[in-house]
């Protein structure tokens, strides 16, 4: 089985003021199987964890290592990355007018595997995965994400998750802005992610709500551009009892 390593990273941001670091050496192993929560207060640079992971050009890698199994993937291209079996589901999915979500998952797929699926198991794939996360077969022939609610973005996320079965996926906020049954759904996708393909997770959040149907082996404490703590599932708890206050003081 695969790991990912996250060795000492160091990452800017391009702002009107120049360079700003906003990631500050952070160091993390997910192997293959292995489900860990990241949580901190806004502003902390978990998105920033998030996009340099996935390889946006904008998050600029200054110093560290990104290894997917011993081999340094930290200049390789987000379609590279994703190849290798990377996977992000974004906190604020993207629109993309004028392409429909089944060419889209398509040309994915196609992308990620280097052939394209086969036409007759794949529909009846996308059927089953769509069933599953309550989706309306109408959303196979909208626009990615155009017009969709908050909560059918990040349904939508989870949809390209289990139908790409990356190695590894980063989990951007998928619970913010989800009632308890959209929860509930977007949980169990994940869930059977992790038994179908054996899926390492890094799962950001702010909250411990979702830490009750995703269960984390460890949980890491997020503060100003670092890991501040890590320990087990109890530490969630400990989080939500005492709130991130302990940490920012000593940031
Ligand atoms: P979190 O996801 O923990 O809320 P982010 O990674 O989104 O934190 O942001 C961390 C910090 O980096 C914030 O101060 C944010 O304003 C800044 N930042 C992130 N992306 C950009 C950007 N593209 N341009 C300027 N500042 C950014
Ligand atoms: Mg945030
Ligand atoms: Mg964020």
């Amino acid at each position: 089985s695969s790991v990912l390593e996250i060795k000492d990273l160091h990452v800017s941001v391009e702002t009107d003021q120049g360079a700003k670091e906003i990631l500050k050496g952070v160091n993390l192993t997910i192997k293959q199987g292995e489900t860990h929560a990241i949580m901190g207060p806004n502003g902390s640079g978990k998105s920033t964890l998030a996009y340099a992971i996935a390889g946006h050009p904008r998050y600029e890698i200054t110093s560290g290592q990104l290894l997917l199994d011993g081999e340094d993937i930290t200049e390789l291209g987000p379609d590279e990355r994703a190849q290798a079996g990377v996977f992000l589901a974004m906190q604020y999915p993207v629109e993309i007018p004028g392409v429909t979500n089944a060419n889209f998952l398509r040309t994915a797929k196609t992308a990620i595997d280097g052939e394209a699926p086969a036409i007759r198991t794949w529909m009846g794939e996308v059927r089953d995965a769509m069933k599953n996360l309550r989706m309306d077969e109408s959303f196979a022939s909208r626009n990615v994400n155009e017009g969709f609610s908050g909560g059918e973005k990040k349904r939508n996320e989870i949809l390209q998750l289990e139908l790409l079965k990356p190695k590894f996926a980063v989990l951007d906020e998928t619970d913010s802005g989800l009632d308890v049954d959209a929860l509930k759904i977007v949980s169990e996708g994940v869930n059977r992610a992790k038994e179908n393909s054996d899926l390492g997770v890094m799962l950001i959040t702010h909250y411990t709500r979702i830490l009750r149907y995703i269960k984390p082996d460890f949980v890491h404490v997020f503060v100003a551009g670092r890991i501040a703590e890590q320990g087990g599932p109890e530490l969630a708890d400990r989080l939500e009892a005492e709130g991130y206050d302990r940490f920012l003081v000593d940031a």
